[in-house]
């Protein structure tokens, strides 16, 4: 679930409960948080992260779903080898129109896999996708946005990512996640909706 902007208490009684997931946007957020709940916990990581933060999360993170250019990627490898972990990522793609969604543009992301460079970059595997649909209220225009994504995922998984741990579609909030299943998501991220 996703805990950004709850109180330690709030994601306390949600742990209380048996959960055990949960995500933050921001990386000062996740810290106070992992600092002090449980360390059973498994954190992710949703919200855009500069690459000169990978340092403080790359000891415990368990996935991060935003990668969006090659350095961050580079930069979560390197730290993966010091800290002797493999992190979990996911590529971000724009599927949404907003100029403030964050993601690999397509073509980018596929000019970047046609260079062997990632290849290299094994203690930060790629487990799958990650996208945001435009808020809005037209339903139709949401579920194509999906649908992109979803066969963004079919392409990469033929094309560059064979491995079985490659099967992750991140897509889908309290607002359009039944809309999210239907088109295949795996893994939604729900926050606002627990709490109503
Ligand atoms: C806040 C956030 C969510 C959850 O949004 P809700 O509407 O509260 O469910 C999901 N994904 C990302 C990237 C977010 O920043």
């Amino acid at each position: 679930m996703v805990s950004k902007l709850r109180s330690l208490d709030e994601v306390q009684a949600i742990y209380d409960q048996g959960h055990r997931k949960f995500a933050e946007n921001r990386v000062q957020d996740l810290l106070e948080k992992q600092r002090v709940l449980a360390e059973d916990i498994e954190w992710h990581l949703i919200g855009t992260l500069q690459t000169n933060k990978v340092k403080y999360i790359a000891p415990f993170i368990r996935l991060i779903h935003a990668v969006d250019d090659l350095s961050l990627w580079k930069e979560i490898h390197r730290q993966g080898l010091k800290w002797n972990r493999i992190i979990p990522c996911l590529l971000q793609i724009k599927i949404g129109t907003e100029m403030t969604k964050n993601g690999f543009i397509w073509d980018d992301l596929c000019a970047t896999l046609e260079h062997e460079e990632w290849k290299s970059l094994t203690n930060a595997p790629i487990f799958g996708v990650m996208g945001m649909a435009t808020f809005t209220e037209d339903h139709g225009q949401v579920r194509k946005e999906f649908k992109l994504l979803k066969s963004y995922f079919d392409t990469l998984s033929q094309v560059y990512f064979f491995r079985p741990e490659f099967k992750i579609i991140s897509m889908g909030m309290s607002g359009d996640y039944k809309l999210a299943i239907e088109e295949g998501s795996t893994m939604v991220r729900i926050g606002s909706l627990i709490f109503e």
